[in-house]
């Protein structure tokens, strides 16, 4: 049984309240060396929830060494079920402390009680109970070459090193373990940075990990701006690779910064996927489905749904359902367990997105529901779908990361090259999807689209089993499955001559 609310609140407010939250550098908790912190808040209301260290150079440098001792080290020395153990164990400690992180989320993020338990917590456990297994299974190869002479050649699979690892403020727990979990799975060690605007959960991640007993330096804990500690890790000579997510921009800046050293690079950013629904859908099924898909975590999701195109046939049923939903889906606080849409993380996101709202109605589309902030305290912005778009347009072809919907009718035959084509205007290519009893059709389709995760008749959240990543200007790389996990490897060739 869940522990009561208030309860939770109190231990929340007594472990955070009036406290600097530290950095984990090699197994010791610190302040950062200048002394500096930031604040953290409650998008829901604006407070104060605490301060937290702002690391600097000569923090991010200790961490980076602590790290590479531990991988020369110790670490290199622990064997791979062992180190499957360990994520076990994390996991463990992650569920027994479930109740308490899924408020720190609530409370950090800004997201509705009823689904930090399962998105945050369960993704996260979900991500490490899955990437524990790999520790076992990943392998080397051997090979059988013509070269003159005889030659026994095998191929090493080695841990890459030292990673970096740049998690945004969407889903900061989920998204840490969804990293961690592979890095450790390698036998990397790790300098995690969560994002400015949602630390807390991170130190909590680094104390549980701790608890679980990886050995110091193995996974440490920077907080800091992205201007300063995020570049000084992406820029850093002995970081080994470094693992990012986020925005487009941002992902720009990590590409030059990993040209110090060559550092290998995963980029997970942004998108602006189009979901399809043709006339002959099930549409019971199909409209919560694109509501949601845009407006669950008030649209800050990479992979939201950011552009329907309906057929015509359907169009005015699957707005009007869409529409309907946005009008009655809770917008409020974020602990009324009966709230479904939380704020937006940041004043700087409302501002953002109330902006983009502003745009696509200066450029000529049509507000059929929402469309402004929600009055009073916090970062609320109201579900929004925007008619009458064109491909043109800076809504239709941006990410606005806000739960603001583009919708495009489209008429005549099902032509899946002229589906492909619109669901392909953007940019981006992280996901899509597509509904309809026509199945050839839905392949046909599948395979023109440019998207790494395409859902037919279903949505989800990510499962740590499939490839996640972008086509195009959505990242490079795969997180998640096989790819995910080989990314924090690297291969070493040794030939042997037999004659
Ligand atoms: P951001 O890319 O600036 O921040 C993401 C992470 O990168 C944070 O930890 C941040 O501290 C760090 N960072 C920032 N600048 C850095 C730099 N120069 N070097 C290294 N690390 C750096 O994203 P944001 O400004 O917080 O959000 C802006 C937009 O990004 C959003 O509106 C949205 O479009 C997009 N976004 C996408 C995702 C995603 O899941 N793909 C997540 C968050 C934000």
């Amino acid at each position: 049984a869940e522990t009561p609310i208030e309860t939770r609140l109190e231990a929340f407010r007594s472990r955070w309240s009036g406290t600097t939250g530290k950095m984990l550098i090699g197994g010791e908790w610190r302040e950062a060396a200048s002394g500096e912190t930031f604040a953290t808040e409650d998008p829901a209301t604006g407070e104060k929830l605490a301060d937290v260290a702002s690391a600097g150079q000569e923090d991010v440098d200790a961490a980076v060494a602590a790290a590479r001792a531990a991988f020369e080290g110790p670490w290199s020395k622990v064997k791979p079920d062992e180190r499957a153990k360990l994520i076990n164990r994390l996991a463990d400690l992650i569920e027994k402390n479930g109740d308490e992180l899924a408020l720190t989320e609530t409370l950090d993020v800004g997201r509705p009680i009823q689904f930090s338990r399962i998105a945050d917590v369960g993704g996260a456990v979900s991500q490490l109970r899955y990437q524990a297994g790999w520790a076992t299974k990943l392998q080397g190869e051997t090979n059988e070459i013509s070269a003159p002479g005889e030659w026994l050649s095998y191929v090493l699979r080695e841990p890459i090193g030292v990673c970096g690892q740049i998690v945004p403020w969407n889903f900061p727990l989920a998204m840490a373990c969804g990293k961690l979990g592979p890095a450790m799975a390698a036998g990397c060690t790790v300098v995690l940075k969560p994002a400015e605007q949602t630390p807390l959960s991170t130190i909590r991640l680094g104390e549980l990990a701790l608890e679980a007993g990886f050995p110091e330096g193995v996974i440490n804990v920077v907080t800091g701006y992205g201007r300063t500690s995020g570049a000084m890790l992406a820029n850093h000579m002995d970081v080994d690779k470094v693992a990012f997510t986020g925005s487009t921009e941002t992902g720009k800046a990590i590409i030059e910064a990993s040209k110090t050293n060559f550092k290998r690079i995963s980029l997970e950013l942004g998108g602006k996927s189009p979901t399809f629904i043709f006339a002959d859908a099930d549409l019971k099924k199909a409209i919560p489905a694109a509501a949601m898909g845009i407006f669950f975590n008030a649209g800050q999701v990479c992979a939201a749904g950011s552009r329907l195109f309906v057929q015509e046939e359907v169009a005015d049923q699957v707005l009007e359902g869409i529409a309907g939903m946005a009008k009655m889906l809770r917008v409020g606080h974020t602990l009324d367990p009966e709230t479904v849409i939380g704020p937006l993380v940041s004043q700087q996101q409302l501002d953002r997105v109330t902006g983009y709202i502003e745009s696509g109605r200066q450029e000529g589309a049509t507000v059929m529901v929402g469309g402004g902030r929600k009055e009073g305290a916090g970062w609320f912005v109201e579900p929004t779908v925007l008619v009458d778009t064109e491909a043109s347009m800076k809504v239709r072809a941006e990410e606005i990361f806000g739960p603001v919907l583009c919708a495009t009718r489209f008429a005549g035959e099902d032509d899946a090259d002229r589906l492909a084509a619109l669901g392909n205007e953007t940019q981006f290519g992280l996901a899509a999807s597509i509904w309809t009893k026509d199945i050839g059709m839905a392949h046909r389709l599948a395979r023109r689209l440019k998207a790494g995760t395409i859902r037919i008749n279903g949505s989800g959240g990510v499962d740590p089993a499939l490839p996640l990543g972008g086509f195009k200007a959505s990242g490079w790389g795969r997180e998640n499955g096989r790819a995910g996990v080989e990314a924090y490897t690297e291969l070493k060739a040794i030939s042997v001559a037999l004659d």
